[in-house]
């Protein structure tokens, strides 16, 4: 297929590289152009910018930071034509960044009103998951556009699953990443408090595990030094999932938590803790390193 693929960074650069190796026919676009060159070099075609990217595409995916990119992109920003009005033909859609399903909404029904069939598809994986084609891709959007969306998807990701209408994918990205934020700062808790008690934190693992605190945070993600051989944990954090994408996704769930009434005390502690633990200038490191924060004063 003709696709176009917009925002080249951490996730979308080896997203679009499977789509070439695939067999797909790409055209990319980046504001940073050493990561168009990068894309080029891998066997995609260049756009000089968004709309020359998405000439003749029959479906144009944006793998951008934050709400305000895609707006800016699809709908224009500061009087600037956006994409949906400058686009020729009327490709499918597909926006797989993690936006507040506000936003995701908004630019969907921006994208309806043109005739234009828009899905959010946010990612669960990581940058490990998007290099290794194994992506959990989140869908919301209309049937139709599911299945046209699905088998290009499937060339980037393993688990592809439709959760509603549009800005559903970004609601059960959210629910998901608030618990694993929630997991990942109890289990760092419940290890430090162990280790302040005299405990191995290798052995306390297992005895977790086995028992009935056991949780993927715990079992396969163990934020604890040394513990698991190959964690984020066992590299300084270096790598993995930052902990400033985990602050931003708990700032999505408090929002949307707000916006529909709805209360999130731990989720709402989780978001403090990762806020509080990024100012402390942690933010590039992987979530996992909230442990620190928990062995403050350790040597005291
Ligand atoms: P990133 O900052 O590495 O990359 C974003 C890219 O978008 C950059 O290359 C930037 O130059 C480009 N960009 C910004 N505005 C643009 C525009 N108007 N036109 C063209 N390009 C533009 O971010 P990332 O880590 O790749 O994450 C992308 C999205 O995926 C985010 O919403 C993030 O929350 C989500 N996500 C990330 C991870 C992860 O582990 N990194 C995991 C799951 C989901």
């Amino acid at each position: 297929m003709k696709i176009a693929f917009i925002g080249l960074g951490n996730m979308g650069a080896p997203m679009a590289t499977n789509l070439v190796k695939a067999g797909h026919d790409v055209r990319v676009f980046d504001l940073v152009e050493g990561a168009v060159e990068a894309l080029e070099a891998e066997g995609a075609s260049r756009g000089a910018s968004a709309e020359a990217a998405a000439r003749g595409a029959e479906v144009v995916i944006s793998m951008l930071p934050a709400g305000a990119h895609v707006r800016g992109l699809y709908l224009g920003r500061d009087g600037e034509t956006g994409l949906f009005d400058a686009l020729e033909g009327k490709p499918l859609i597909i926006d797989a960044s993690t936006i507040s399903p506000e936003d995701a909404r908004f630019v969907g029904a921006a994208a309806a009103e043109r005739g234009l069939t828009y899905l959010d598809a946010p990612v669960s994986g990581g940058v490990g998951g998007a290099k290794a084609g194994t992506l959990t891709f989140i869908v919301g959007g209309a049937e139709a556009g599911f299945a046209q969306a699905k088998p290009v998807l499937e060339d980037m990701g393993k688990n592809i699953f439709h959760a509603g209408e549009v800005g559903a994918g970004q609601v059960a990205k959210i629910c998901n990443n608030m618990l694993l934020g929630i997991l990942m700062s109890g289990t760092a808790e419940a290890l430090a408090l162990g280790v302040k008690n005299g405990l191995d934190p290798a052995v306390l693992s297992e005895i977790m595990k086995q028992s009935s605190g056991g949780n993927w945070a715990l079992n396969v993600y163990n934020p604890w030094p040394g513990v698991m051989e190959g964690s984020a944990a066992s590299r300084d954090y270096q790598g993995g999932f930052l902990t400033d994408l985990m602050a931003k996704d708990l700032g999505l769930a408090w929002e949307l938590a707000l916006g529909s009434k709805a209360t999130v005390p731990m989720g709402s502690q989780a978001r403090n803790l990762f806020a509080l633990h990024s100012a402390q200038g942690n933010g590039q490191l992987d979530f996992s390193s909230i442990q620190k924060l928990y062995r403050a004063g350790e040597d005291d």
